[in-house]
């Protein structure tokens, strides 16, 4: 087996100017873990976009070989939980920003950020899904844990071409709920339907600054935009109601009033997927074997080669992606 391995790595030179490049690397400079993991698959998501051209400082340690997300095949493991051969997953943990992560052919890893893969899930599927629909399936749990069922009345989700939003139509459909998918994309209205959407707004009708209340439109939501857009699903959110924020593709501000936390009863719900705890990861990706119809995953999907990783990254930084983006590393 050879000593070296393929992998994008991010460097920065005295002036901090960011660089990014394939290399073969030597397999001794992998960092510190217990469990090394040939990546069958990997994924594009907004944070490796941003990792790859530097548009966010999100890179915490220099060179980094980026990806937050990794499914694949354990070689060697110095842990009783996981064995050679054994299929495992890898979302978040600081991976890809901190560690070196899954634009490579093998990463070396700490067993407490594994989960064994769903025993009906490929390493591609888990991919296609990524920390992107993981988040989801994690909003919609918390719009569940507060009590948001189908009869309450429509849900909306806001960057509903994006992963975490297309990936959520696909799995509240499912779940039997109506749904209001908010785009700067009317052009793909027809796709957003066919993923379960039943009524699509202008993204622009909820971007710009709005007033603390407004009519009672939807009885809960997921954002993946944060910004005006947020204080506005707030604003609009009917009695009793709440909204899962995830995202900050319009910004990270937060331009709201506490009015519809005092006068309606909304509850807002932080979601992060990145330090969720192992129990919960489980319970996501259980909910997420039996709740998402993988049909509708395989439409939202683009399958990519390893060569393509950092034009992807690119293009998800400019909003020219839809859906989700799978990596197939077998050719690397
Ligand atoms: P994508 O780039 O795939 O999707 C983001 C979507 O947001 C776009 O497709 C677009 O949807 C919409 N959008 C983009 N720019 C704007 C804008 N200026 N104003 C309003 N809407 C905009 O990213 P992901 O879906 O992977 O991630 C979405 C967000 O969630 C990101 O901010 C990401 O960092 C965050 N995230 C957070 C996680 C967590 O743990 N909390 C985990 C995963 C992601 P459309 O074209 O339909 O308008």
């Amino acid at each position: 087996m050879s000593d070296q391995f393929r992998a994008i790595l991010v460097s920065r030179d005295d002036e901090k100017k960011q660089s990014v490049e394939i290399v073969m690397l030597d397999k001794s400079k992998l960092m510190d873990g217990d469990v090394t993991v040939k990546v069958e698959a990997t994924t594009v998501n907004y944070k490796d976009g941003l990792a790859i051209t530097g548009k966010s400082p999100v890179v915490r340690h220099w060179p980094m070989i980026p990806g937050i997300d990794l499914a694949g095949s354990v070689i060697n493991s110095d842990c009783n939980e996981f064995s050679p051969g054994d299929k495992v997953l890898l979302n978040g943990f600081g991976v890809g920003e901190a560690h070196w992560g899954g634009y490579a052919s093998i990463a070396r890893l700490k067993s407490d950020w594994l989960i064994k893969l769903p025993s009906n899930i490929t390493p591609i599927q888990a991919m296609s899904i990524g920390t992107a629909g993981y988040t989801s399936m994690l909003c919609v749990m918390a719009l569940e844990r507060h009590g948001i069922t189908p009869d309450q009345g429509p849900v909306i989700v806001t960057g509903a071409n994006g992963g975490v939003g297309s990936v959520a139509i696909a799995i509240l459909s499912k779940l039997g709920y109506q749904i209001i998918a908010s785009t700067g994309r009317a052009n793909e209205a027809e796709f957003l339907k066919e993923l379960g959407a039943n009524e699509i707004i202008d993204r622009n009708e909820l971007s710009n600054p709005g007033r603390p209340m407004g009519k009672e439109r939807w009885a809960g939501g997921i954002d993946a935009v944060g910004s005006h857009t947020l204080a506005n699903l707030l604003a609009q959110t009917q009695y009793g109601g709440a909204i899962a924020a995830c995202g900050l593709a319009q910004g990270f501000d937060l331009p709201a009033t506490v009015m519809p936390f005092i006068l309606r009863n909304v509850a807002l719900l932080g979601v992060d997927s990145v330090m969720a705890p192992k129990q919960l990861r489980e319970q996501a990706w259980k909910r997420i074997e039996s709740d998402l119809d993988m049909s509708k995953l395989e439409a939202i999907t683009t399958k990519i080669g390893f060569d393509d990783i950092i034009g992807a990254a690119a293009d998800i930084i400019d909003g020219k992606i839809k859906g989700r983006v799978v990596v197939d590393m077998a050719d690397i």
